[in-house]
This record gives structure tokens, C-alpha cells and sequence, in this order.
């Protein structure tokens, strides 16, 4: 950072999403990038992620719309409704604007589409290395370090003050199935029990390698307790099936595909709030920047997991730019600083809103659920509120009552 010349080179920790993105735009940009993965052979492990338009329009400028769009399953609407039938939530992305929606994706296919733009970007991918030290051999030379190691970052600290890094008390098990006929395509769909009981279906599109339409599914349930992943693994198949199917009867093709308990795999959701995500300071040694889930993991009910992580990078890659850092290093402390005054406050938004709304559909409170019931389905359909429910879903969100224009998607075509 000590005005070093130019390029700019940087070492980037995690290929998930928001470490692939960011490496893709910095190097297409001029940087040296090396990417560091600490699985050796990264395989698509995961269920459906749900894209929003925000996050596909950073994919369209990584060149990785088409491929995730072929894969992916169009999501019209959020819907959530109570096992009698009663509307809570109903979100069509056209009634923010016609031409939205979102994208139900396998984590598989998002991560194939972003390896496969790499190679082409000039990153340097070195797999099976788990950095454990900002200060690790590997990284020396880099004048900017990417943290970008998702919700259980063990490297978070090393650039700023960590104020909070705790899991939910709930969690989800989920699975994926076949639908070969399509029938859940086009929604999220979801069916709450008070907040103590959900299942959700997100049709996710494609696995890499395979055309088969696949659907997720998530069981939501408290990590422990007598109603705990541990208890519901040892009351076994045929319980747990029955429960499902009286939440959900319409999820009955799916989960007849689920013939033993341990093909539903545990999903702990964390709630991670940084003071500070960016290092400057030169006595400290190379800047450092930390990105996604490692920055601000959140309880998945907002969908913003990916889209966020994409946002990052994007966000950063436009200051490094701006600030004219590829060539000057000497610019990246300012370039830093405004990365994150530029997401200082969707990412807060985010946070707040999800640790707000989490309570309400995923705790022991049911009397706040009863109340949700009777409340969200009507508060939907009233514009104002039904516009802000909708930028919050969108991904657009600069605070809480301010948002910006959703995308206007370039489509692969169109590219
Ligand atoms: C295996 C896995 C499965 C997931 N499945 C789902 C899912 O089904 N549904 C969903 O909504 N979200 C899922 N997520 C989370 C989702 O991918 C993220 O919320 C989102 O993509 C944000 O990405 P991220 O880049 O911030 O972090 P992540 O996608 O978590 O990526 C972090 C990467 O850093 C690597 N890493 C960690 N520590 C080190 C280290 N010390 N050195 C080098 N590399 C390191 C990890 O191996 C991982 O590849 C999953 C994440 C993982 C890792």
C-alpha cells in the first residue's frame, strides 16, 4: 500500500461467490489475482440459492447471466401462506416492475459459471490452500487481501473489530428433489406453523452436468432442544415425513424421495455484524477487505445470501476503479474507504431487517407469528407498503426506508 507500482496485486481467500466475483472484475481490470480455495477439488456442494435482480445484473457484467440463467429456474413470486390457506406473504417481482424477477439456482451451477470465468479474467486459481494468517507466506507481495471465507470466516478479525458472529438458535435441514414435471416451478413457496414450523420450496434449476429440474426443499426447525436437528434425526424418517406432509401436503413428491434422514443435511444460519470490514492502516501490512457471508452472514429469509456477496464485489471493484487503484496501489486506502461508505448502508439495512424479521418466522414465539398472520397478508396489498417489501426482496435497499431503481437486466443477447 506504500505506493508500491503498479498493478495492483491482490490475494483473494475463498472461491465461493463473493471471492470469485471479485477476483474476476479486479483482474479484468488490470490486477493480479490469485484466488486461494481451501477445498482441493471444489464440487457443487449446496441447494438452491435464490438470485435477485440485483445480483443476476453483476452476473450479466461478469459475462455469467447466460450459463446461470440456462441453469436456473425463473422465480415470479414469493409466496407464504399458513397450513389452512390463509395468505401471509405474496410478493409477484411485477408488481415492482414487470419486467423483474428472481432466480432459483443450484449453488453447483452458480460457482461452474463463475470458475468457468477465471481462467479467461487472468486469475490465478490455487485450490487445496487454507489460508489460516493474513500474514501467511502465500500472500506476501499482495497489496490487497480479499477475506471473502463465508459465514464461519475465520480471518474476519484480522481486518476489524467483529461485533457480533453468533449461529441462530434456529436452523434449517433441507434436501433436493427431482421435478421432473416442473410442478413447483415459477415461486418460493412457503407454509409457516406459528414461527416454530416452515418448510420452504425454492425450484433451483439444474445441477452442473445433469438436465434434471431440481426443487429444494427446507425444513426449518431450533439447532437443539427437544424439537432439535438431534431430535428430529432420532424420532426418524416416518415422523418427521408426517409432520412435513400435514405442514405441506403439495410437497409430498419430494419428500417420498427422501428414504433416509441422512440425506437431509443441516444448515446452521449466522448472524455476523462487523464494525469495520476494510484494514488501511500500512503499519499493519497489506490492506485487507473482508466480502459476503464472512462480512455480514445473515438468516436466509430475505434471500439476499449470494446477492449480496455479488454486490460486494461489484461494489469494490467500482472503487478500486474509480479511485484509479490498479495502477496506483497507493490509492487503495481511499479506494477502501469508499467501498464502504458505498455499502455501509444497504448492508446495515439488510442486517437490521433480517434480524427484525427472523423472530417472526423462525423462533419460539408464537404469539408474534399470530400476529404476522393476521397482519403481513393484508399489509401486502397495500401499495406503499407492498413497494417497500418489494425493494427489500429486490435487493435494492439503501436504508430502511430508502432504495434505488432495480436493474434493468441486460439480457444474454443483449450483452
Ligand atoms: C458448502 C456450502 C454450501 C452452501 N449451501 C448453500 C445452500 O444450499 N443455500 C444457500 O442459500 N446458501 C448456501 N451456502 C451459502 C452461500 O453460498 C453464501 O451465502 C453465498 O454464496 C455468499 O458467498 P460467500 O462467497 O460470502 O461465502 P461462501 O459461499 O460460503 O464461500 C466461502 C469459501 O471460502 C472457502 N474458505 C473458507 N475458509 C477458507 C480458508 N481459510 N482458506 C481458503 N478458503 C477458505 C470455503 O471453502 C468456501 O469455498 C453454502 C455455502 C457453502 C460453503
Amino acid at each position: 500500500m506504500g505506493g508500491r507500482p503498479g498493478p495492483l496485486s491482490v490475494g483473494v481467500i475463498g472461491a465461493g461467490t463473493a471471492g470469485p466475483a471479485a477476483a474476476i472484475l479486479l483482474a479484468r481490470a488490470g490486477a493480479r489475482v490469485t484466488l486461494f480455495e481451501r477445498v482441493a477439488a471444489p464440487s457443487p456442494v449446496g441447494a438452491g440459492l435464490l438470485l435477485q435482480p440485483t445480483g443476476l445484473a453483476v452476473l450479466a457484467r461478469l459475462g455469467c447471466l447466460a450459463p446461470v440463467l440456462e441453469r436456473g429456474a425463473p422465480i415470479a413470486r414469493l409466496k407464504g401462506v399458513t397450513p389452512t390457506g390463509r395468505t401471509v406473504l405474496d410478493l409477484a417481482y411485477r408488481a415492482r416492475r414487470p419486467d423483474l424477477a428472481g432466480l432459483g439456482v443450484h449453488r453447483g451451477s452458480l460457482f461452474a459459471a463463475l470458475l468457468a470465468a477465471l481462467a479467461p479474467a487472468g486469475v490465478e486459481v490455487r485450490t487445496g490452500v487454507a489460508i489460516d494468517d493474513l500474514d501467511a507466506p502465500v500472500l506476501a507481495g499482495c497489496d490487497l487481501v480479499i477475506v471473502a471465507d463465508g459465514a464461519r470466516s475465520t480471518l474476519r478479525a484480522a481486518v476489524g473489530p467483529v461485533r457480533r458472529a453468533a449461529p441462530y438458535p434456529y436452523g434449517a435441514l433441507w434436501c433436493l428433489g427431482r421435478d421432473p414435471e416442473r410442478r413447483f416451478d415459477g415461486e418460493l413457496f412457503q407454509v409457516y406453523r406459528g414461527a416454530r414450523q416452515m418448510l420452504g420450496l425454492l425450484p433451483s434449476g439444474c445441477a452442473p452436468g445433469d438436465d434434471t429440474p431440481l426443487c429444494s426443499l427446507f425444513w426449518s426447525l431450533p439447532m437443539a432442544g427437544p424439537r432439535g436437528v438431534e431430535a428430529v434425526r432420532a424420532a426418524g424418517l416416518d415422523a418427521w415425513r408426517r409432520d412435513a406432509l400435514s405442514l405441506c401436503p403439495r410437497a409430498e413428491p419430494l419428500l417420498s424421495q427422501v428414504d433416509d434422514l441422512d440425506a437431509l443435511l443441516t444448515a446452521p444460519y449466522y448472524d455476523v455484524v462487523m464494525t469495520r470490514t476494510i484494514r488501511v492502516d500500512p503499519a499493519h501490512g497489506s490492506a485487507a477487505v473482508v466480502l459476503g457471508d464472512a462480512a455480514h452472514a445473515m438468516s436466509p429469509q430475505l434471500g439476499q445470501g449470494a446477492n449480496l456477496a455479488l454486490l460486494d464485489a461489484a461494489a469494490l471493484a467500482d472503487a478500486v476503479l474509480a479511485q484509479g487503484a490498479v495502477s496506483n496501489p497507493g490509492q487503495l486506502a481511499s479506494a477502501l474507504l469508499a467501498y464502504e461508505r458505498a455499502r455501509r448502508g444497504p448492508v446495515r439495512t439488510y442486517q437490521r431487517l433480517s434480524r427484525w424479521l427472523t423472530p417472526i418466522f423462525q423462533s419460539d414465539h408464537d404469539g408474534l407469528a399470530a400476529v404476522r398472520d393476521r397482519v403481513f397478508g393484508p399489509l401486502c396489498r397495500v401499495p406503499p407498503v407492498r413497494r417497500l417489501m418489494l425493494d427489500a426482496l429486490c435487493g435494492v435497499k439503501t436504508g430502511l426506508l430508502g432504495a434505488s431503481e432495480p436493474p434493468i437486466l441486460a439480457l444474454p443477447a443483449a450483452e
